[in-house]
């Protein structure tokens, strides 16, 4: 049999005679070290070139069949597709620390136990049966431990040998069993939960839209992909349940992604509360050991065809849900669907796709601003990669879509008013109260302040690990007084204000940008008894960080929600009836292709937060650009036209998705190591590339050039739309780079 690690193959033996299948989990030693390997194949006969090698053996079977032939077909497309190995891929979508080196024994793993035969069965030793002492010393060893003890220690720790114990199995006094490494808590039968059932919520009824939209899904293809494309407050969420219930219904299993672990409690709450308790939570919040869990109920329940609803971020498309029935990626158009770093870069709407089609799923794209490459898509005759299109145009009980009102900076300053938060929004967040509303306010970055710069040689204050500024935190102690100090948001590198400008020695420092904490302030101090709540990365902290903090402000606690872009995503309360954003221009400007796209997603989706309920709803947009065209887009809310005038540039400059690009990562512990490094890459795989109709361009140094402490260099490769990367096998690459340097292969990045 074998098992992988880092991309290869090993062979073990077992001479226990453990029952070993292909797709179990087992524990091998290797390089005096324990590891977990996925059985890949086991082997009647020794290839050749191992016949007579000395093999080690499987130590324990850690989970039989934890993943199954087909759920390996993915695996094997993803790792093609993402030009990487399968074991990194693997690593990736199983459960984190369930492959690779274990330092020490999980919960609940199968071991195999060498116990004593009952003493009625076979008499105590024997004295007519010959005994070495070596296996007398055996008995009394394992009569000390009650009996029993587990083969690993017998081995490892107490220093008995195989064939002493095999002899003593002969002899009939011991045998060996599969037994549970530590009690593991137990799970409650499948389909009995632990409490009694509450009532199921009744669904709602459909609206025309809604109920077509269920239909179509329901009577979809096996394999198709659906977009669901309704306005911020259309009811998706209810189509989702629906359509979600149908194939529960017909004893299939759906999965449901979110992008952020944010909205998952709010999504579980409501499919808990509508499908009952066969829906269980799968991302990066939870602790290792209870993402086993979860895998291992799938397992379960796939054994036992019993349909579950799992809910989830990414990698959740990975879990081993059989048979899948549906597939529901909501927000299909967020960047956090896709994997930058480790290796394999993989976007789970792609990841899907695959698995929608080999598991003979249906997949549903959910959004109110999908993304330009499924609604190029769209435009595809179906059964050709195409995607059905499933409108919801309105919002549910008619309600209309919040009018934007742009707010031009320019204008306030030239008329004397120099302040973070113009007239106009003052006016409209002074009314908030009287007449119970709320608001929401979104400040493009966290912390009290964007950065530092030095007055005479006007040097942002830098990270030492990063090549970026730092930013100014602050927290406030007693009355009046407040600390500040420097941190980093790429390492998280903390440091005191500065006392001197690391370039030219001067002592006075201007802070530039507001940050979240700023923004608090001075609501505060320009409007008293607004009463405010703080939503961002520093805020949430922790399982239930997002929940609390929407649960108090859906309560009343607060007024106004003052967060970073996470405002903008998913948030569904009533009395919202104002969304601003105060600083556009932070957002509009970026260098990348993506870029618009990105930020009217980002503005559309915000105002989608205001006018929900019955009270009508208002977006407002402070900005210094007025006239960019993602802000006359937003105005006039014609996000449809925008994306055939972006899908038109794109086309005109043979953009992707008109072509493809490709983008090699390098990180190294220096620049000019790294630089060198990328360059002979470059010189090694130019002619091939170029061969094959790519362009190279770079290495070049990346946008944000140092991160922690390493130097980072890429190159860009472009190519013709749906051909193959013109590069030769990963490890082969990796070949060509000093061991200090590594490599990540994007390829389909989303930043460019
Ligand atoms: P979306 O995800 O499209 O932004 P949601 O699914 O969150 O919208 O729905 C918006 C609100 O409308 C929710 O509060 C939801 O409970 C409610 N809703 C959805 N469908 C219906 C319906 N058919 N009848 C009444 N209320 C509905
Ligand atoms: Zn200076
Ligand atoms: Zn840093």
């Amino acid at each position: 049999m074998e098992a992988g690690r880092e991309g290869q193959a090993f062979t073990y033996a077992n001479p226990d005679g453990l029952s070993v299948g292909v797709g179990d989990l087992v524990q091998v030693p290797l390089q005096g070290r324990r590891h977990a390997g996925l059985v890949l194949a086991c082997l009647q006969t020794l290839p050749e070139d191992l016949a007579g090698k000395r093999m080690r053996a499987v130590e324990a079977v850690l989970q039989s069949a934890a993943v199954a032939d087909a759920w390996q077909d993915l695996l094997l497309a993803v790792a093609e597709a993402c030009h990487t190995s399968r074991f990194r891929t693997l690593k990736s979508a199983l459960p984190p620390g369930w492959l690779g080196q274990r330092p020490r024994a999980p919960a609940g793993r199968l071991l195999c136990q060498i116990s004593r035969v009952a003493p009625q069965v076979a008499a105590p030793v024997d004295p007519q049966l010959e005994l070495s002492p070596r296996q007398r010393a055996l008995l009394a060893h394992l009569d000390g431990h009650g009996g029993r003890r587990l083969l690993r220690d017998l081995l490892a720790a107490d220093g008995f040998g195989r064939g002493l114990i095999t002899a003593l199995e002969a002899k009939g006094l011991v045998r060996r069993e599969t037994v549970r490494g530590v009690p593991a808590t137990r799970t409650a039968p499948l389909g009995l939960p632990p409490a009694p059932p509450r009532p199921l919520e009744a669904p709602r009824i459909a609206n025309a839209a809604q109920a077509a939209a269920v239909e179509a899904i329901d009577s979809a293809a096996a394999g198709s992909t659906l977009l669901l494309w309704g306005v911020t407050g259309a009811g998706k969420t209810e189509v989702y349940l629906q359509a979600a219930a149908r194939q529960l219904q017909q004893g299939r299993s759906v999965l449901l992604l979110a992008p952020e672990i944010g909205l998952i409690p709010q999504l579980l709450d409501r499919c808990r509360a509508r499908l009952g308790p066969q829906v269980l939570e799968y991302h990066s919040g939870m602790g290792d050991a209870e993402r086993v869990k979860a895998w291992r109920r799938c397992l379960d329940a796939a054994a036992a065809a019993e349909p579950l609803v799992a809910i989830g971020t990414r990698s959740a498309i990975f879990l081993p849900l059989a048979p899948l029935g549906l597939i529901v990626l909501d927000e299909e158009h967020d960047s956090s669907y896709k994997q930058e770093s480790p290796m394999p870069c993989y976007h789970a709407r792609d990841v899907a796709q695959r698995r929608a089609s080999l598991d003979g799923a249906r997949l549903v794209l959910g959004s109110a601003t999908p993304s330009l490459e499924t609604w190029l898509r769209c435009r595809q005759p179906q059964g050709e990669g195409g995607v059905q299109l499933l409108r919801l145009p309105e919002r549910i009980g008619q309600r209309p879509l919040p009018p934007v009102r742009v707010v031009d900076m320019r204008l306030e300053f030239a008329e004397g008013h120099r302040r973070l938060i113009s007239r106009p929004l003052m006016g409209r967040l002074q009314q908030l109260q009287a007449r119970g509303e709320q608001a929401v306010v979104l400040v493009p970055r966290r912390g009290y302040r964007s950065f530092l710069s030095c007055r005479s040689c006007g040097e942002a204050v830098q990270c030492p690990n990063c090549d970026v500024a730092l930013t100014v935190h602050r927290r406030n102690a007693s009355a009046g007084s407040a600390t500040e100090w420097l941190r980093c948001h790429w390492c998280d590198h903390r440091q005191e204000i500065a006392q001197r400008c690391g370039q030219c020695g001067s002592t006075a420092f201007k802070p530039f940008g507001a940050g979240t904490q700023r923004v608090m302030e001075q609501l505060a101090a320009e409007l008293e008894g607004l009463r405010l709540l703080r939503f961002d990365q520093d805020t949430t902290r922790g399982r239930d960080g997002h929940r609390r903090l929407l649960e108090r402000f859906a309560a009343g606690e607060a007024d106004v929600l003052v967060g970073t872009q996470m405002l903008a995503k998913g948030m569904d309360l009533p009395r919202v009836t104002l969304a601003a954003v105060l600083a556009a221009d932070g957002l509009l400007h970026r260098p990348d292709l993506r870029s618009s796209e990105h930020c009217l997603q980002l503005l559309l989706q915000l105002a989608g937060r205001a006018g929900r309920g019955e009270l009508p709803g208002e977006v407002l947009v402070q900005t210094y650009s007025p006239d960019h065209p993602v802000i006359r887009y937003l105005v006039d809310g014609r996000y449809e036209r925008f994306l055939e005038e972006e899908l038109q540039l794109r086309r005109q400059g043979g953009l992707v998705p008109f072509s493809r690009a490709c983008l090699l990562r390098l990180a190294g512990p220096s620049a000019s190591a790294t630089a060198t490094a990328a360059t002979t890459l470059v010189e090694r795989v130019r002619a091939e590339v170029e061969r094959q109709g790519w362009l190279v361009i770079g290495p070049a140094p990346a946008p944000v050039a140092k991160v922690a402490g390493r130097s980072r260099w890429q190159v860009l490769l472009h190519g013709p739309a749906a051909t193959a990367l013109p590069l030769p096998p990963e490890a082969e690459l990796r070949r060509m780079l000093p061991p200090n340097v590594s490599l990540a292969i994007d390829p389909d990045p989303l930043q460019l």
